[in-house]
């Protein structure tokens, strides 16, 4: 196998050649969602950016074992020791079980990324599933001397971890800083730093979702799921760690910290961020307003946008971007992006209508290798992208009858397309539901109901209960009322 991809590893501030620990087989562990709330964009580029790598792997013949989790506990509101259990906030006011706003949440989630062909990964652990996994760890935690017992919970001890290994690498963060600053803070908490984090906590009395364990009935911090589900089914070491910028600190390091004060060892050979989505140059969240989730951009129920935007529209707008650069949502910018994506899949079309010639006039015998270099070099799809459309160029020109191409090449052609495109970019054709022919389709229901209208005038009966059954059949509801006649689709 060959060994040419090249990645950003976080933790050596670099890009490297990717050599597998296990080659042919890969483990790659990425942080899923936690799921107390719709999904959106935030939620979209994450798992765009590694299912990108996990289908380039598969291309490139490696046996990718890709675990997702489900972060459905111990994710505090303030920060990742204090305050309330989000899911739980949400259950107690909506007064239902906590399980079942997990799997309400977790249903949607999948939806929405069954929508934007997001490959589901082979695992997708709960960390609610894994509560006794995640105690063991602490054990082990304690037992190296990295941990201390305060009042029934259970925190990781970062001075006693930082005089023998490095806390903050992979953030750049500096240790004796953080605890310096933290030592005025002191008297407030059970820790001993305040830059102490939870590995166990022990639940109060509102808290619903809480397990026995050693130190008290409670709940595991935040960070733990994933160094200890990430261990459980990749291995002590494993390829790749992935995630969101947003997760590189404290989520991440603490992870580092964690494996390292448990195995004596880091567990992650590459890790891998990508970075943030703003919308009109601000961060998205929800007190600022500009918060939209993935289902209102597929309908464009939000009044941000100024019209609905298919889920590829979504997808393509995101590889537009190499994954290490910032991404920016606006209305415009979309647009953009929708007329692009619409002037690749014609081309696509056109491949189709080309009539082959003795000779080749055309540049394409290099296309695969350049949409391949772009790949290897940190999965660069935008580069891929603009390769895609210079071929776009040479099929209108052929098509034009300005130049030509063999079948052998033209066969080549088709070929680089539909691996490149569909089978690694994981674009796919659909029904593009944009503004204009949204309000095409309306315009042609509209003329439909006329004329059932003027059949009625007319007494002619007939016409007037086959427009009207046929259109129920396709789940049309129709309703006549003084005021004219309302329509609506059900799907
Ligand atoms: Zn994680």
């Amino acid at each position: 196998m060959e060994h040419q991809l090249s990645i950003y590893n976080t933790l050596k501030r670099k890009k490297e050649l990717f050599v597998p620990i296990n080659s042919p087989h890969v483990g790659m562990y990425v942080c899923g969602p936690t799921v107390y709330g719709d999904p959106h964009l935030g939620h979209a580029r994450p798992a765009i950016t590694f299912d990108i790598l996990f289908r380039y792997l598969t291309f490139l013949g490696y046996k990718v074992r890709y675990v997702r989790n489900i972060t459905d506990v111990g994710h505090l509101e303030h920060d990742a020791d204090e305050g309330e259990d989000k899911i739980e906030k949400k259950a107690r006011l909506e007064e239902l079980e906590p399980m079942e706003i997990v799997q309400y949440y977790t249903l949607r989630y999948h939806a929405a990324m069954n929508a934007l062909n997001v490959l589901p990964p082979s695992i997708e652990p709960h960390a609610s599933g894994h509560i006794i996994e995640q105690e063991n760890f602490v054990k082990k935690i304690l037992a190296n001397g990295f941990a201390y017992e305060s009042n029934g919970s259970v925190y990781f001890d970062i001075e006693a971890y930082s005089k023998k290994h490095n806390y903050g690498e992979l953030s750049g963060r500096n240790v004796e800083d953080m605890l310096s600053t933290t030592r005025d803070l002191d008297g407030q908490t059970e820790k001993h730093h305040s830059a102490d984090f939870a590995l166990w906590k022990k639940a109060s009395p509102e808290h619903i979702m809480h397990w026995p364990s050693p130190w008290s009935e409670g709940f595991p911090g935040w960070h733990l799921e994933c160094s200890a589900m990430g261990t459980k089914y990749l291995g002590e070491e494993f390829d790749i760690h992935g995630g969101g910028l947003d997760l590189l600190f404290p989520h991440h390091e603490c992870e580092i910290a964690q494996s390292v004060a448990a195995l004596g060892h880091e567990t992650v050979h590459y890790w891998m961020h990508n970075n943030m989505i703003t919308i009109n140059g601000t961060k998205m969240g929800k007190s600022l307003g500009n918060f939209i989730t993935l289902e209102e951009f597929f309908n464009g129920s939000n009044k941000a946008l100024t019209q609905a935007y298919a889920p590829m529209t979504i997808r393509f707008f995101i590889l537009q971007a190499q994954y290490r650069n910032t991404v920016d949502f606006s209305n415009e910018a979309l647009q953009a992006s929708e007329k692009a994506l619409a002037r690749l899949t014609e081309a696509v079309k056109n491949i189709e209508r080309i009539t082959p010639a003795e000779k080749t006039t055309v540049e394409i015998s290099d296309l695969r290798a350049k949409c391949s270099e772009a790949m290897n070099d940190d999965l660069n799809t935008p580069i891929v992208i603009s390769h895609l459309f210079d071929a776009t160029k040479s099929i209108n020109s052929i098509l034009a009858g300005k130049d030509s191409i063999t079948q052998g090449d033209l066969d080549e052609l088709k070929s680089v397309f539909h691996t490149f495109m569909f089978e690694i970019l994981g674009l796919k054709e659909e029904e593009t539901v944009t503004a204009n022919n949204a309000e095409t389709f309306d315009k042609v229901v509209d003329l439909l109901l006329d004329l059932r209208k003027d059949a009625k005038t007319n007494k002619d009966w007939g016409t007037a209960d086959k427009i009207r059954n046929s259109m129920s059949e396709m789940g049309f509801e129709v309703k006549d009322g003084k005021d004219g006649t309302e329509w609506k689709l059900n799907k």
